[in-house]
């Protein structure tokens, strides 16, 4: 029985190996020999099926512990690539309020021009659900740990919901990777990864991932050979080197994350700290019920609003101040003023995203370290923000 970690590994390595090649060689390759193959399955890049992808095809379902699962060329074109083989025009998809801000445009903007429409629905509150369901409802889409507060929905309903009536489920794993949740165990139809964070790894790649029923799988591929949103040979070489320590970085910025957490709400100087790993946290039994691990993504509010936050962002020395998540060098943004700054500030209000939060994306340098740092920035903010 094959553990998590050897999967990342080995899974769907190529046997016998190329050249006794002891990884996956890049087949830097556009097309390939015919041999009588159907338009679908021509050895060409674009249909996603050189060996690279292939590879990384068997290691995701792997992880994922699903039928099948498709690389693609970034998180949203697997988030546009999916809705759009699902959804026709006429159609409906319930979503969760908080989605990924490429996502919430995608079906606020895009969608509706192509006819498909959604409602949006309260992840805590099952009893609402129904009143939003209608005959051209397909389809349910909801993510795993909201950004940026982190907030678990009632994923196990959302599953059941859906199977009763016969609805498709989506959900966006990238927050908690298939390391702390997988979650076509309790039986989501459609697993997405924004491969450019935890899956990758670090910072250097975009890549996406769908996995899933093997019907649906092989449905978006073949739309996706039409879309175009194919994974470069080269990227897929270094996702799946990314991959391959998957596991030993997640546990670690799990592990470090949860000391962090637990040392930013015990300072007086942070008012608030969202980590699904505290206590404190509104749906702390849900995600220790189905969770693995709590993750590396937190958000927090210092005492003292945006100049504050500002200045303490600025005094900080090992996390780099951008927007994305998962990789080996810690992240930090405040949301407002970037990854968020296209809401509205009602919307914004609406979402939880206060003008100070700050969200953490922690990395894989020394959680001695990391903590070192925040606590200097913290004392020597409020001197920084007096004078
Ligand atoms: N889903 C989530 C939760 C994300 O945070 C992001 C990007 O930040 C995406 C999807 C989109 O992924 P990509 O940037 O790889 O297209």
């Amino acid at each position: 029985m094959s553990d998590r970690s050897t999967d990342a590994i080995h899974a769907g390595a190529q046997s016998p190996r190329p050249e006794g090649a002891v990884v996956t060689p890049i087949y830097q390759a556009s097309n390939y020999e015919y041999h009588g193959e159907g338009y679908h399955d021509v050895g060409y890049a674009r249909l996603s099926n050189t060996p690279n992808h292939r590879v990384l095809g068997e290691r995701i379902a792997a992880l994922e512990g699903t039928e099948d699962a498709l690389a693609l060329a970034s998180g949203m074109a697997a988030i546009s690539g999916t809705l759009l083989t699902l959804l026709s025009a006429g159609d409906h998809i319930l979503a969760q309020d908080t989605l990924y801000g490429g996502t919430t445009g995608l079906l606020a903007h895009d969608l509706p021009r192509f006819g498909i429409s959604h409602s949006v629905i309260d992840p805590q509150d099952p009893a609402s659900w129904a009143d939003a369901v209608t005959p051209a409802t397909r389809a349910m889409y909801v993510e795993t740990l909201t950004n940026p507060l982190c907030q678990v929905a009632d994923l196990e309903a959302v599953a059941d919901f859906a199977r009763e009536r016969g609805l498709i489920t989506i959900i966006d794993n990238t927050f908690a990777s298939p390391i702390n949740f997988r979650p076509a165990e309790i039986g989501f139809d459609l697993v997405i990864e924004s491969c450019t964070k935890y899956m990758n790894g670090h910072n250097d790649v975009i890549a996406g991932s769908v996995a899933g029923r093997a019907d649906l799988v092989r449905r978006i591929k073949l739309f996706n050979d039409h879309l175009g949103g194919s994974l470069d040979p080269h990227a897929a070489f270094l996702l799946e080197r990314g991959m391959k320590t998957l596991d030993v970085r997640v546990r670690r910025q799990t592990e470090s994350a949860t000391r962090i957490a637990r040392l930013l709400e015990d300072h007086p100087g942070v008012t608030t700290v969202h980590y699904p790993g505290l206590e404190s946290h509104a749906q702390h039994e849900r995600a220790a019920r189905m969770f693995d691990g709590f993750g590396g993504m937190m958000a927090f509010e210092v005492a003292g609003g945006v100049e504050r936050a500002e200045a303490f962002l600025a005094a900080l020395t090992i996390p780099t101040v951008a927007a994305s998540l998962g990789g080996a060098e810690s992240l930090i943004v405040r949301p407002a003023a970037a990854v968020h700054s296209g809401l509205t500030p009602e919307e914004r209000e609406r979402s939880g995203v206060t003008e100070g939060l700050i969200r953490f994306s922690v990395g894989l340098e020394a959680a001695d370290d990391l903590i070192a740092d925040l606590e200097a920035a913290l004392e020597r903010v409020p001197a920084a923000a007096s004078g």
